[in-house]
């Protein structure tokens, strides 16, 4: 740190994202990217803006914002889009947290979630989830707070029921109720339907996973225009042209080729079953993810041993060193190739353990 960094950061650990490596040698199942290509419709249309780079983006990014008006059934200005989903939950931080309304979210979710509460100076309760890694849906009613809500959740999967997200909308009719929907077309129902009923209700997605966009950064927020005006100024005090000509492009593009999503989606949700069952035949406990990804643990072998021992046979995980999560591995959902490896190396590593 310099002698010139503010002191307002003092208590502020950065959130560390999962690695990225340059040569590509590895199986890469940790950071939950599609395994599929981008769409091809989604890359011409980015490379043909590639051409007008010289001039800004527009900052209401006016086209993609019709365009997915019309593909979610919402008028255009119920929606507003960032720099990944990243930008949109920390716009969210800003928004709708103060000194005297904080944050809440379960113990175990995404980590970055306590990242932007720092960043923003807010305080944050972190309600722990059962021992099964379940959540239960009481410990977030009336809670005088900004709820976070990722459903599925991450790293874990699991999925709460539409009835139950709307249950702690209604009841938090006094905050918002932030519902980061990374992983949903894995599976889950969204409630995106719900946004006219409440005012409270912003739900947050991604084209980074089921549309095979990470490297595009693009994020989006949907709620009661209200809402969106509040991000829509921070947005506009912070960086006007956060989404950059190739990526909105790309958006429209991915947009248009839905049934490719879809088909990839259909794709992962069936080597995601197939290989849990695998890793329960092998002896691992898991929850029931619905997401891109599966959260399992060993009697014999702790995650860290695992994550370490994958990777020296080139197959990367996710581990994470923190109390309650260190049993575990968060793997990725690859193709069913990908997935045969790293069953193979697994089964093999399990093997060692035992003589
Ligand atoms: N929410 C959750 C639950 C995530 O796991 C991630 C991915 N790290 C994000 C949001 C952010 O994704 P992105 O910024 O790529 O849209």
């Amino acid at each position: 740190m310099s002698r010139f960094f503010s002191n307002k950061y003092d208590a502020l650990t950065p959130y560390t994202p999962g690695e990225q490596p340059r040569d590509n040698q590895y199986i890469k199942l940790n950071t939950n990217e599609s395994p599929y290509m981008t769409s091809e419709l989604a890359v011409k249309y980015a490379s043909e803006e590639a051409k007008r780079m010289r001039l800004y983006s527009d900052p209401e990014c006016t086209d993609l914002v019709k365009k997915a008006a019309d593909y979610f059934g919402i008028e255009t200005d119920e929606i507003v889009f960032t720099n990944g989903s990243d930008e949109a939950l920390n716009f969210a931080v800003m928004a709708f947290c103060d000194e005297k309304t904080g944050a809440v979210f379960p113990d175990i979710t995404y980590g970055f979630y306590p990242v932007i509460c720092s960043l923003n100076n807010i305080d944050y309760t972190e309600i722990p989830l059962n021992d099964d890694l379940t959540l239960n849906t009481e410990d977030y009613y009336r809670t005088g707070k900004t709820v976070f809500l990722a459903n599925p959740n991450a790293p874990t999967g699991v999925a709460l029921p539409l009835e139950e997200v709307e249950r702690i909308v209604k009841e938090n009719p006094d905050t918002v109720v932030v519902v980061d929907e990374a992983y949903v077309d894995f599976g889950t129902e969204s409630a995106v339907g719900l946004i006219h009923e409440y005012d409270n209700l912003l739900v947050v997605q991604t084209m980074s996973k089921s549309r095979s966009l990470a490297g595009g950064r693009l994020g989006y927020a949907i709620g009661n225009r209200e809402l969106i005006r509040d991000l829509n100024t921070l947005k506009y005090s912070t960086n006007p042209y956060n989404v950059n000509r190739m990526t909105m492009a790309a958006g429209i593009g991915a947009f248009e080729d839905d049934q490719y999503m879809k088909d990839n989606c259909r794709k992962i949700i069936e080597t995601r079953e197939k290989t849990k069952e695998r890793l329960k035949a092998l002896g691992f406990i898991l929850t029931d993810s619905k997401a891109n990804f599966l959260f399992a643990k060993h009697p014999m072998i702790s995650g860290g041993d695992l994550y370490q021992k994958l990777k020296e046979r080139n197959v990367l995980v996710r581990y994470f060193a923190k109390p309650r999560l260190m049993e575990y591995t968060r793997i990725t959902i690859g193709t069913e190739e990908q997935m045969d490896i790293y069953i193979r190396e697994t089964e093999d590593i399990l093997n060692g353990v035992k003589e």
